[in-house]
């Protein structure tokens, strides 16, 4: 019976999605040991039934820099940090704020693309050998390349939700709500962040209208868990349980420091599962698992296809 993994994606397909790779926001790696690519194919090939964690680094190479790698992270390069849940809460002139800076980075962000990580991925799932992916990111990328089994830890900037009655909005509806009231401002950039944030200056900030919600008056607020908030816990408990029902956890681009992404990997050794990461970097469970695997996703996953190609063609 032929892998798992010589049934996914073709080569002209791969050939396409890594010549459009953006390595801008990627952390400096060396290369990936052979020795490695073949401990990862076996432990894909021998657990049929994954249960997927991604984050930002998995993004990264479709041009969305992460917040914590070195020279290349959100922290690196700009004494920037994420609104906080709180803050965003109680205070008018942060939201209006977050949200000018987020009208004139959605275009950008919202149409930023999938990359070979994210289409291998699809693909796996499409040959039953994904469960489940748990993603970390905002950014709804898993979801464009085709993936259907997402569990979006973090939420998602796609949504608007209100916190009073928890009415929610697709983001580009809001989009053109917010370009009604704000006919002079012009949404463009080419800077973009971790959620779509990009800097302004304070006259358009301040001048900048945010409606209320349509159904009660209340305050919008994307549909990301922001730092300071706690995960839902309907999405706790779905996590959980597919931890417990599949039978490793493969971590992709991740350094696990959220407590909410670290917990998944506290669950699977618990629930005594295999776990395998790949990352640049070190990570919060290096000491803890079974294998570990340093370097890019988007370079390695396709290699670790690629050990099989050969083969492949000769069917
Ligand atoms: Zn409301």
């Amino acid at each position: 019976m032929r892998d798992i993994l010589t049934r996914t994606v073709s080569p002209m397909r791969l050939c396409t999605h890594l010549f459009k790779s953006s390595l801008a926001f990627v952390p400096k790696c060396g290369p990936v040991r052979t020795e490695d690519l073949m401990r990862l194919k076996e432990f894909i090939n021998k657990h049929h039934r994954l249960c997927v964690l991604t984050g930002a680094g998995i993004s990264t190479e479709s041009g969305i820099p992460d917040y914590r790698s070195a020279e290349v992270g959100l922290y690196a390069r700009s004494d920037r940090r994420p609104v906080l849940y709180k803050e965003f809460c109680d205070s008018e002139r942060i939201r209006r704020r977050y949200w000018a800076r987020n009208f004139v980075g959605w275009p950008r962000f919202s149409s930023l693309k999938p990359n070979i990580t994210h289409l291998i991925l699809k693909d796996l799932e499409y040959v039953k050998n994904i469960g489940c992916i748990v993603t970390q990111n905002v950014d709804n990328l898993h979801s464009k390349a085709g993936s259907k089994k997402i569990i979006e830890l973090h939420g998602t900037a796609f949504k608007v939700k209100c916190l009073n009655c928890d009415h929610k909005i697709c983001r580009y509806k809001l989009q053109e709500v917010f370009q009604e009231l704000n006919p002079s401002m012009i949404a463009t950039t080419q800077i973009i962040r971790p959620d779509g944030d990009v800097e302004l200056s304070q006259e358009q900030v301040e001048d900048f209208n945010v409606p209320a919600c349509g159904n009660c008056g209340g305050i919008l607020k994307p549909d990301i868990v922001f730092f300071g908030d706690n995960v839902p816990r309907d999405i706790v408990q779905n996590v959980k349980t597919n931890v417990e029902s599949l039978d490793a956890l493969l971590i992709l681009g991740t350094s696990l420091s959220t407590f909410s992404a670290y917990r998944i990997v506290l669950q699977a050794i618990d629930a005594k599962k295999p776990i395998a990461i790949i990352n640049i970097g070190k990570t919060r469970a290096d000491e803890m698992i079974n294998l570990r695997v340093e370097g890019r996703c988007g370079d390695i996953l396709p290699k670790v296809w690629q050990l099989d190609a050969p083969n492949n063609l000769m069917r």
